[in-house]
């Protein structure tokens, strides 16, 4: 019994194994043709004012609906778009169909609206970042200041040339946010050499409620007010997390989270406008 037991496990693993390799196969394959055959969709989420409980922006998230797989998330996909080089086309995608979303629902008169865009590493640090943003924004008649490029620790780790970039976006009125916050070794150092304009704390830090955790959390927030930077608390579920960040500081602080609203289409998101 034990050995055919033991047969049927590696029937199983190998096969669980296979399926994992043939699935990146075939997302590697199906990731070049995916913009063409229209397969992404961008999901929105709202950016909540936490003393005021108003929206204030959307996150756009990628999603890319596949014919065999479903839906695949981004932090399966996006990693394997960076390795074979399909992120730069990806992520101008990403960046035209929220820009001509976000001047469609300023059109509709959601005038204190903004959409904040996730930039990978790869797609950040490629030569031409810099002159596709400003063609995207010419094209969609987007305003730069409407705007706000997400990146994360993992896009500075070369700091000269990520504070020249910063510089040009910030130079063409484009917002920037730290993303991930605190889940990095990095984050603090490249506070002072970086034009950002926003923090975006990381879910885990709110997950759990002790003293240590709390303490944490203000040390955080802290620092991105020292800093003069608009604060962020990504992954709110609870109400109680809310009102614990607010007793923490009469600041204003931003939140999102499954609490306010899901990622969810651009007509589901509306309504909630
Ligand atoms: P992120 O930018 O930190 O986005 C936040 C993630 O947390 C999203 O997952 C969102 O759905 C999820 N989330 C939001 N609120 C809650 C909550 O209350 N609880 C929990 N458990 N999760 C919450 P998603 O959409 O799967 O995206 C994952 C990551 O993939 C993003 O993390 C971002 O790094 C990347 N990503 C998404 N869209 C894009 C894109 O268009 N371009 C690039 N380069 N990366 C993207
Ligand atoms: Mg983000
Ligand atoms: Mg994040
Ligand atoms: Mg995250």
């Amino acid at each position: 019994l034990a050995k055919s037991r033991g047969g049927n496990q590696y029937t199983f693993y190998n096969s669980e194994l296979n399926n994992m390799v043939e699935r990146k196969m075939m997302m590697e394959h199906d990731l070049e043709r995916a913009i063409q055959k229209g397969q992404f969709i961008l999901h929105y989420q709202p950016k909540i004012n936490l003393q005021t409980r108003k929206i204030v922006g959307v996150e756009a998230l990628v999603r890319w609906k596949h014919p065999l797989l479903g839906t695949v998330p981004p932090t399966e996909f996006i990693a394997i778009a960076e390795e074979t080089g399909q992120i730069v086309a990806i992520g101008n995608w990403v960046l035209h169909t929220a820009c001509n979303q976000i001047k469609k629902w300023k059109q509709m008169g959601y005038d204190h609206l903004h959409m904040a865009i996730n930039v990978s590493a790869r797609q950040f640090e490629d030569k031409n970042f810099i002159s596709d943003v400003k063609e995207i924004i010419d094209k969609t008649g987007v305003h730069p200041s409407d705007i706000e490029l997400e990146i994360t620790e993992s896009v500075v780790k070369n700091i000269a040339d990520s504070s020249r970039i910063l510089k040009e976006l910030d130079l063409m009125g484009i917002r920037a946010s730290l993303d991930d916050f605190g889940t990095g070794y990095s984050s603090l150092s490249v506070l002072k050499d970086l034009l950002i304009d926003a923090i975006k704390i990381d879910r885990s830090f709110i997950q759990e409620h002790t003293d240590a955790d709390i303490a944490m959390m203000k040390s955080i927030m802290n620092i991105g007010f020292n800093f003069n930077l608009e604060v962020i608390v990504e992954g709110i579920e609870h109400e109680q997390q809310v009102e614990a960040l607010l007793a923490i500081s009469n600041r204003t602080i931003f939140g999102q989270g499954y609490l306010f609203s899901k990622p969810a289409s651009a007509e589901e998101i509306e309504k909630l406008f």
